[in-house]
């Protein structure tokens, strides 16, 4: 639909910015650092430099994978939850769902 845009979090600043659909396949920068954005829902892997920034800055939810399997919820600097071990893709997408 043109004109609609979703929220994505720069990752170089953690700041929020629009991201207007139509503009997918452009380069889209971010409002305050002038950053390239990442395209909206793609899996990013950040330096622990720019983790932090998400962490910290984002006013989106942010769910990072430490590899173990461990994921963290993170919102606003505050860790929301965190959750180890194997689960169904569905039971993921609840748990997920429930703490955004
Ligand atoms: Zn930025």
């Amino acid at each position: 639909m043109p004109g609609e845009k979703v929220m994505v979090s720069c990752l170089e600043c953690g700041t929020t910015n629009y991201f207007p659909l139509e503009a997918e396949g452009k380069k889209v920068v971010c409002g305050r650092c002038k950053a390239g954005l990442p395209l909206p829902g793609a899996v990013l892997e950040p330096t622990s430099g720019q983790a932090a920034q998400l962490f910290q800055n984002s006013s989106l939810p942010v769910l990072a994978d430490f590899f173990s399997p461990t994921f963290v919820i993170v919102r606003k600097g505050a860790i929301r939850d965190r959750v180890s071990g194997a689960m169904n893709e569905e039971n993921f997408a609840l748990w997920v769902a429930s703490r955004t």
